[in-house]
């Protein structure tokens, strides 16, 4: 929304309103993102009434996931006759995504698609398909911004982009020109306002091509920080996802620490982190004005094909935002914050499913009950009410 559209809509609002005191009616239960937008310049302190101001509660829950990492092995097991069918992997938990308002993964690895030629770590290009699975598994948002964004140059990564956009899944952390970059994604749903920004720490070494820096986003602590006040004039909710920390490294480093308390001050409410492939422990960060911010450190492989235990342990984290109006006040909560954790079935690097780590098979995960509940401690450490639903 551009500035003088918002002033517009702000004018609107207003004189609506003394139209309405004059007539005698209340605003009632109607609401519009700019009356609740937060921002005390745009507030007008109620008139004095008799009868209280009529609560309304809205709520939007939020999911996440880790890294979708498409090695080789992978997109060879997706391979049908005319094409790839990624979606079969996705199934065994789609139910917990698609019940989220708002669903988020991170898109590891560009899918440029078969004519750029596909290709395996250390420089990841898969089919198009991978896009089509999460959008038919329930995925709104994608996180582009990570250390395999550059692996294979510009054309992967236009090409990933046209293809979310084809789809209606949105992206963030990289664009397809500098005005792209600039637009802040701004999402409404249930009457809430949500923005995402993304950023890596680094990209393997290559280089951003020259005068393209919107191709990647990278971490730079003033430049999050002066992004992170210009979404919180746009929206209610501030959502940042980034790329960062030691990979199997099961703990959040000084520099993760350092990032998501920068990130909190400047006004983010929710950090989602990935890269590592192993799990690191959710907490809350509680600013120096007093807010909460919610941090999932790492989040591990949502779909990879890694060796070892710890590596095919991945997770959903499940979050509610909600919103209370009462009058011309309105106040945003984060609660109810869970996690289901899932588990990299395959056999021989073939057969992927994404499945609830309470259901790794015996054969695979010698003792998957010891497993899930050691991830429980493991990510509530910093969190005891963090909740465990199994369905
Ligand atoms: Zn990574």
């Amino acid at each position: 929304m551009t500035k003088a559209s918002k002033y517009h809509s702000v004018t609107i609002l207003l004189l609506l309103t003394m139209l309405l005191l004059v007539t005698g009616c209340g605003l009632g239960n109607q609401t519009s993102p700019h009356e609740a937008s937060g921002t005390p310049a745009a507030t007008q302190s109620p008139k004095p009434s008799t009868t209280p101001p009529k609560e309304q509660v809205m709520k939007v829950s939020l999911a996440a996931v880790g890294d979708v990492l498409i090695h080789s092995s992978i997109f060879k097991d997706a391979k049908t006759k005319d094409g790839y069918n990624f979606q079969p992997m996705f199934d065994p938990v789609k139910s917990f995504i698609e019940q989220a308002d708002i669903a988020m993964a991170n898109q590891e690895s560009m899918i440029g698609g078969e004519q750029l030629g596909l290709s395996d770590f250390p420089r990841f290009n898969g089919p198009y398909e991978v896009g089509d699975a999460l959008k038919a598994t329930g995925f709104d948002i994608v996180n582009l911004a990570n250390n395999h964004t550059l692996d294979r140059g510009e054309a992967a990564i236009t090409n990933t982009i046209q293809h979310f956009r084809k789809l209606g899944i949105a992206y963030t952390g990289a664009y397809l020109s500098v005005e792209d970059q600039q637009e802040i994604r701004v999402m409404q749903k249930n009457g809430i306002s949500f923005a995402f920004l993304s950023y890596t720490y680094g990209t393997n070494g290559l280089p951003v091509p020259k005068g393209k820096p919107y191709l990647v986003n990278l971490i730079d602590i003033p430049t999050v920080t002066a992004d992170i006040t210009k979404a919180r004039k746009l929206a209610e909710v501030v959502v940042v996802n980034v790329h960062f920390g030691q990979e199997y490294v099961n703990m959040p480093n000084t520099s993760q620490k350092k990032f998501t308390q920068a990130a909190a001050e400047a006004g983010a409410d929710i950090i989602i982190g990935h890269h590592p492939h192993v799990l690191q422990p959710i907490e809350w960060i509680t600013t120096s004005s007093g807010r909460k911010t919610f941090v999932a450190y790492s989040l591990g492989n949502f779909i990879a094909a890694q060796e070892g235990d710890l590596k095919r342990t991945g997770g959903i984290v499940q979050l509610e935002v909600q919103k209370t109006v009462r009058g011309n006040e309105s106040q945003i909560q984060l609660i109810n914050p869970s996690f289901i954790p899932t588990w990299i079935k395959m056999t021989n690097w073939r057969q992927y499913q994404i499945v609830p780590l309470w259901e790794a098979p015996a054969n695979q995960l010698a003792n998957a009950k010891a497993s899930y509940e050691k991830t429980k401690l493991h990510m509530s450490q910093w969190m005891p009410e963090l909740q465990f639903p199994m369905k």
